[in-house]
């Protein structure tokens, strides 16, 4: 994942022409915060755990960024999510940068009252170096609403009452209406603009989809309302298939009460790992990192592909697909819809002002729209490819900010 962001990042950088200094400058995190986490099991053990924040930037506004719960994820790949986190923020222009924590624990293996005091005593720990206006965590791999409700309320205690510490939060607990199918819809509008872009629209485009948890199952009913077919979906436990698309509302329904789309009687079961290579017109990994490689890249039969997950494109098979003429959404582009309704909660609690969903899915779409019109502008212009484009448009908007906040004799041009 570092050698992956770091790679794309200098791709912008060797097209904008930056120094190596400069580049320094732009990757360095500028704080990372490591701390122990000692509570009590419920059996009396005294258990250990250690905790990281990295927060990559802060140079447009408060940092911003997930807290997983993992057993193994290690400071270098915390500082790539971070880093992530800054160039999407910046390509949907919302006034925040990067930052990603983790605490070192198995969920699985720990009772929901050992859970809260983990949180609480990680929280302890990192208090003055998040806030409202510093670093603000959200959700990620293993953590709840339920957690982000646990952070507030002991930041709270700390500061005072501050919603805007933490997003992600229950609706109950001034999260946001909307924030639930954010990222999918957000990759539903980055896809419809490619089709625009190709004079096309989504009724008829048959979609092939990798992962049906959140993200996935959002994206799938959204581009299925608008006329959209799923023809196959797969999770960690297979596929399902029907070439004239899946009743995704029923798909929906079995996945929630069967926690996959494995056993689905309304279409045919299939490997899922044939999910890459399936015959529709688009792509939507939705699952995991890495599952486009340079071993099934060149088999892919979608002319689109739009990465709703993070990272699921390594480097070489980026290049195999573009010189195979597909069109590869880029995920810092595809699934910023969830950042951004993050920061429209943070705006929501700083106003004491609820927003209902009407309001939230106008705001997003107008958002999705201006970064996917920026991006393609940006590749039309240098004639890149989407990926580079939107790095080039983060990096250029990051750059220029962190450098115009200082007097320099020799301040480097972003292009
Ligand atoms: P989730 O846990 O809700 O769902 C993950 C899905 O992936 C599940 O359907 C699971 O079965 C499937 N999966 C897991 N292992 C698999 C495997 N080996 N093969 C096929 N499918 C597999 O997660 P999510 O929130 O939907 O996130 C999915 C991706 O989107 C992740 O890469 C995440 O980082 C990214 N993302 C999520 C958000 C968000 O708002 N949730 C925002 C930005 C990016």
């Amino acid at each position: 994942m570092l050698e992956e962001s770091l790679y794309y990042f200098n791709r912008a950088a060797d097209v904008l022409g930056l120094s190596k200094s400069v580049r320094t400058v732009l990757q360095t995190p500028l704080r990372s915060v490591k701390v122990e986490v000692v509570t009590e099991s419920d059996t009396g053990e005294i258990l250990s755990h250690i905790g990281y924040r990295v927060q990559h930037n802060q140079a447009r506004g408060p940092m911003k960024g997930g807290l997983r719960f993992h057993p193994t994820m290690d400071e270098d790949h915390a500082a790539a999510l971070a880093s992530l986190m800054t160039w999407k923020t910046a390509v949907v222009n919302v006034p925040f940068r990067g930052a990603k924590g983790r605490i070192n624990c198995d969920p699985a293996e720990l009772s929901v009252i050992e859970l809260d005091a983990i949180t609480r005593r990680f929280v302890e720990g990192i208090k003055d170096v998040i806030g409202p206006t510093i670093d603000i965590p959200a959700p990620d791999v293993n953590t709840t609403p339920q957690v982000m409700a646990w952070i507030m309320d002991e930041y709270s205690k700390y500061h005072g009452f501050s919603p805007a510490v933490v997003t992600g939060k229950p609706l109950d607990l001034f999260g946001s209406e909307g924030r639930d199918e954010a990222t999918g819809r957000g990759v539903m509008i980055a896809l419809e603009q490619t089709l625009a872009d190709r004079g096309k629209g989504l009724e008829g485009i048959t979609v092939a989809l990798q992962g049906f948890g959140n993200v996935g199952s959002h994206a799938a009913r959204l581009i299925a309302e608008r006329g959209g077919k799923i023809v196959a979906v797969a999770d960690h436990l297979g596929g399902v298939g029907r070439k004239d698309g899946l009743d995704v509302p029923a798909l929906c329904t079995h996945a929630k009460a069967n926690k996959s789309v494995a056993g689905f009687s309304s279409g045919d079961a299939f490997d899922g790992s044939e999910i890459i290579t399936w015959d529709a017109d688009v792509l939507i990994p939705a699952a995991l990192e890495d599952v486009i490689t340079s071993d099934n890249a060149g088999d892919v039969r979608a002319q689109i592909v739009v990465e709703a997950a993070n990272g699921p494109t390594t480097p070489e098979a980026h290049e195999i697909l573009e010189q195979r003429g597909v069109t590869v959404v880029p995920d810092i582009l595809a699934n910023a819809g969830g950042v951004t309704v993050s920061y429209f909660e943070w705006a929501q609690n700083i106003q004491q002002f609820s927003w209902d969903h009407e309001r939230v899915v106008r705001e997003l779409e107008k958002v999705m729209l201006k970064a996917y019109g920026d991006v393609r502008n940006v590749a039309k212009e240098r004639k890149i490819d989407l990926r580079t484009a939107a790095f080039v448009l983060a990096v250029q908007r990051v750059g220029r900010a962190a450098l115009s906040r200082r007097t320099l004799r020799n301040p480097p041009e972003f292009g």
